[in-house]
């Protein structure tokens, strides 16, 4: 499933590098947010100070690590990048810190994935640029503190509601990232198509974009099958018709459905009559398991306003019946 997933193994991210706008005025859309930090940048800038720290909190692929850079590039300052699972010991962190130039940008992906001692000592380097090392074990252990320079953390989460409060108190600023609206991505698609070197009009951008599920890295994948397509079976021009022949080639809808999608929306549509039907027994019916039906498929089912999770069970929208082009028989819920 992975075409219609948000997230990115690192092979691809490498990939996305030649792809990843460099300034505030680059990245699209997120409107909001682009004028949030720039008022926390410039102000910081205007002050000779490093700005406080801050929390990029959004589903994956909407840009949290390019504003990252971005935020470097903007202050004019390096950047070191890892990630919460990557630090294991706060031992591990305190490599890290203790090595930052004053200034400079750590950016902390996933970092509601941290180890808890490395958490903790987390805390005290955001507020004090300070930590302290334990050095020997057992009664004999002594603290040594250790002064950092002036940093900047810059931390990503997926999943802003499992951060400690302690931990989510000491940002100064959190930009809540949003899905893109389709005409924000259509700017992504042609961005990137410009980039890419890639030959695609509006019409096909606006197809790729309305079925890229709110998300850029999505759309950029989108658009790299298309680009396959319109070379292998079509003359090499990104057409509309280029761009629907190849999503229909990767099962890929009007509405960005794919087919696991389709297949959840199916079972419960014409075996459980719409429902109310427990997730075990939905993903029992289309051979898949639980977690993937619950993590992979629901959420954005239950965003497009297809499925409805009930306590009775989930059970199909009116919208879910149009969408498959089922009759919507008289007994049926939503
Ligand atoms: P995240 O860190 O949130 O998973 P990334 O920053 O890695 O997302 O972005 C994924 C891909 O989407 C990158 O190739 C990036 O260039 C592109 N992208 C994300 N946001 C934008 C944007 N606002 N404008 C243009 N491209 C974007």
């Amino acid at each position: 499933n992975r075409l219609m997933d948000g997230g990115a193994d690192s092979e691809e991210r490498a990939a996305e590098m030649a792809l990843r706008p460099k300034s505030l005025g680059d990245f699209v859309g997120q409107h909001k947010v682009r004028q949030q930090l720039e008022l926390v940048l410039h102000g910081a800038k205007g002050r000779g100070s490093t700005p406080d720290h801050i929390l990029l909190a959004g589903p994956p692929g909407l840009g949290k690590t390019t504003l990252s850079m971005i935020i470097a590039n903007e202050l004019g300052v390096p950047i070191r990048i890892t990630s919460g699972p990557a630090i294991q010991h706060a031992g591990d962190l305190a490599a890290i810190l203790s090595s930052l130039t004053e200034g400079e940008v750590l950016f902390l992906d996933e970092i509601h994935r941290m180890s808890r001692p490395a958490e903790e000592m987390l805390y005290m380097a955001m507020e004090d640029f300070r930590v302290d090392v334990i050095v020997g074990k057992g009664p004999g252990a002594t603290a040594i503190p250790l002064e950092l320079p002036p940093f900047t953390l810059v931390g990503a989460t997926t999943r802003s509601g499992l951060l400690p409060a302690p931990l989510r108190d000491r940002f100064g600023f959190t930009a809540h990232m949003e899905f893109y609206e389709p005409g924000d991505l259509e700017q992504v698609v042609h961005r990137s198509a410009k980039l890419l070197e890639i030959d695609i009009d509006g019409e096909a951008a606006a197809e790729i974009a309305s079925r890229s599920r709110g998300t850029p890295r999505i759309a950029n994948r989108l658009l790299r099958r298309v680009r396959d397509f319109a070379q292998v079976k079509g003359d090499g021009r990104g057409t509309v018709e280029a761009a629907r022949n190849a999503l229909a080639v990767y099962e890929v809808d009007e509405r960005g459905l794919d087919r696991l999608d389709r297949a959840v929306l199916g079972a419960l549509l014409n075996l459980f009559q719409g429902g109310p039907v427990g997730l075990s027994t939905l993903a029992v019916a289309i051979g898949e398991e639980t977690d993937t039906v619950e993590e992979v498929a629901e959420p954005f089912l239950v965003r497009q306003g297809l499925l409805a999770r009930t306590p009775r069970g989930r059970i199909a929208t009116a919208a879910a019946w149009r969408h498959l082009g089922v009759p919507m028989p008289r007994s049926a819920p939503g």
